[in-house]
């Protein structure tokens, strides 16, 4: 594992919380990207070599219209960048994690991902992360 790609913070509306971000980091967003596998919209910012990533749902029974029906707004997951995501998940198997899908698949910002259930990493949703070539 590399560094912390980003951190995924759940919002309820983009067109909020896009400038407060802004204001607070000083910095414009630098992408906006529809996901509609996991029904989401999205906003990146570049801090360093991490980003911030804001999450707005598209679909209330999708994974982040859940998320902010139980728990509100927040702090969604950590995204962790690997050099070699199979060879990763493969590894967190054997080590008795349970990686949500059997494949990684494409996320937001070019990447593939994958995502490991809370439940083995203390409440932490950990997302996995390979820039695409
Ligand atoms: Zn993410």
């Amino acid at each position: 594992m590399l560094n912390v790609e980003h951190i995924g913070i759940a919002v309820r509306s983009l067109e909020e919380s896009v400038p407060l971000f802004e204001k607070l980091l000083g910095v414009r967003s630098f992408k906006m990207e529809t996901v509609e596998n996991d029904r989401v919209a999205t906003a990146f910012f570049q801090l360093g070599e991490s980003k911030i990533e804001l999450l707005e749902s598209l679909d209330p029974e999708g994974p982040v219209g859940r998320f902010i029906a139980r728990k509100g707004e927040g702090v969604h997951h950590i995204a962790l960048r690997v050099d070699d995501i199979q060879k990763e998940m493969q590894r967190l198997r054997e080590q008795g994690f349970a990686p949500l899908e059997p494949e990684a698949r494409p996320g937001a910002d070019n990447k593939l991902v994958c995502f490991l259930h809370p439940r083995d990493t203390c409440g932490v949703l950990v997302e996995l992360c390979m820039e695409r070539v």
